[in-house]
């Protein structure tokens, strides 16, 4: 097992790591900007190193400042956490090329699944169900037209390269095609520098269901089962639960084994999720990310498995704590992402937080970073905690999600908490009975 993990990240996650690595027995080295001194994960970590000022690229981002406080500390590996430079594939190999274990899967997997078009090709030839599309890239407009035409519209223009919502336009007639095709590739080329393109039919009132995986340098490859990510904002989750309340058990068994042959097939190492929008009955593979994600919790609480330490445990050279049999659901559980932000417009609202009471009891969970008196920056994402609860049935967990918001406090900053308690008076939300547009067309209705 390491000896020392430096943690190249911040917030909630980089507690999260920190905690994993002390119930392993390893000792953690926090690296932070100068807006993050006193951050609760540097706080605790038993080493720490101011890497740069406070814009990310100057320091979460800048590989020589982060490898640079890797073998100054003497680190064994890196864990990259989300977002940042998780998904970053020159980062996996510089840090392998120091001699500094990775905590994530091989540099290739990485490259190949950051292309969507190089992704649905490799997932199609290993099994995985896909959105029906363009055979890879689509050069000229001309060539677009003619194969929307085949697909059938509606149809989505997608940047290879996207991330985030981004470089991704709706076509719902000829008429709109190529517009949305130039504009697609223009906002690529600015965001991602790169225009590749492909198209994708454009599904409706799809639900985004993904199966979270973990695979060993055993030859052993899990799943976990689903977590339903429908609800959103502009392509950002804002609610997740475990497991979905769409699917039934034959489903859930069906879907989960097609998508571990798959990642077996690949030869897949480390935890990752597969995403997929679910219309009809019936899966399509969207994407996958080759790191631990933001709702990772919810997985763990229903099926009672540490993923964070089981990633250390692979990239340590270690099996899988868990066979297939042995995974097993307990429950439900649902996650709500926190954000520092205005409830009704959604500006960023950073600053100093006055009064703040985490909720407890029975089947509560708050992953947050936060604290008394902590001052959030303004540069970085909003998303300050996240509140995550569980019980014995969907039922048990709403009444518990209900309680632990009416106990939270985070006072001198505006949060998104009161959207949750608006949330839990909707029948379609407490049914289960909703799609990824259903939260927008809500927050719409209720102004
Ligand atoms: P990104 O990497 O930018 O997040 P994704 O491919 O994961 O892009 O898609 C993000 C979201 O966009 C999905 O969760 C879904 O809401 C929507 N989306 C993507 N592809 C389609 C499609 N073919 N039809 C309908 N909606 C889609």
């Amino acid at each position: 097992m390491f000896q020392k993990v430096l943690i190249a990240n911040r917030g909630e996650i980089a507690l999260r790591i920190h905690r994993a690595c002390q119930e392993l027995g390893i000792h953690t080295v926090a690296v932070h900007s100068t807006a993050d001194a006193n951050a609760m994960h540097v706080r605790l970590a038993d080493e720490s190193v101011c890497i740069g000022p406070p814009a990310a690229k100057d320091s979460y981002l800048d590989i020589s400042r982060i490898i640079a406080a890797a073998e100054i500390t003497g680190a064994d590996a890196i864990h990259p956490g989300y977002g940042f430079l998780s998904e970053n594939a020159r980062f996996a190999e510089i840090v392998a090329a120091h001699g500094i274990t990775f905590i994530g899967p091989s540099a290739d997997h990485i490259r190949v699944m950051g292309d969507k078009i190089a992704a649905k090709d490799t997932m199609g030839r290993a099994g995985i169900p896909l959105v029906p599309g363009s055979d890879g890239g689509i050069g000229s407009v001309e060539e677009g037209r003619k194969v929307a035409e085949s697909i059938g519209y509606p149809v989505l223009v997608k940047a290879a390269s996207g991330g985030g919502g981004r470089g991704m336009k709706l076509a719902r007639t000829p008429a709109d095609f190529d517009d949305a095709m130039l504009t697609a590739k223009s906002e690529a080329k600015a965001a991602f520098g790169d225009d590749a393109v492909y198209l994708e039919k454009y599904l409706e009132l799809p639900r985004h269901i993904e199966i979270q995986i973990a695979a060993d340098s055993h030859g052993n490859v899990v799943q976990f089962g689903e977590r339903d990510c429908s609800l959103q904002r502009r392509n950002q989750k804002v609610v997740e639960e475990a497991l979905s309340p769409a699917l039934t058990q034959e489903q859930r068994a069906e879907i989960g084994e097609i998508t571990r042959a798959a990642i077996e097939k690949l030869g897949y190492l480390g935890v990752g999720t597969i995403e997929y929008l679910y219309e009809n009955d019936r899966f399509y593979f969207i994407e996958m990310n080759t790191r631990i994600q933001v709702e990772h919790p919810i997985t763990e609480q229903v099926t009672d498995t540490d993923l964070i330490r089981e990633q250390i445990r692979i990239a340590a050279g270690e099996k899988l704590s868990k066979t297939q049999d042995q995974i097993t659901f307990r429950g439900h559980a649902i996650e709500c992402r926190i954000n520092a932000e205005d409830p009704q417009t959604f500006t960023p609202s950073p600053g100093k937080i006055t009064d703040f009471h985490p909720p407890g009891g029975p089947g509560v969970r708050f992953d947050s970073g936060v604290y008394d008196g902590y001052t959030i920056p303004p540069y970085y994402d909003s998303m300050i905690g996240k509140l995550i609860v569980f019980g014995d049935t969907r039922e048990l967990c709403l009444a518990r999600l209900r309680r632990a918001l009416s106990e939270t406090v985070i006072t001198g900053v505006k949060t998104t908490l009161p959207l949750f308690e608006r949330l839990l008076n909707e029948p379609d939300f407490l049914s289960g009975n909703y799609h990824i547009h259903w939260l927008e067309h809500w927050m719409e209705g209720a102004g």
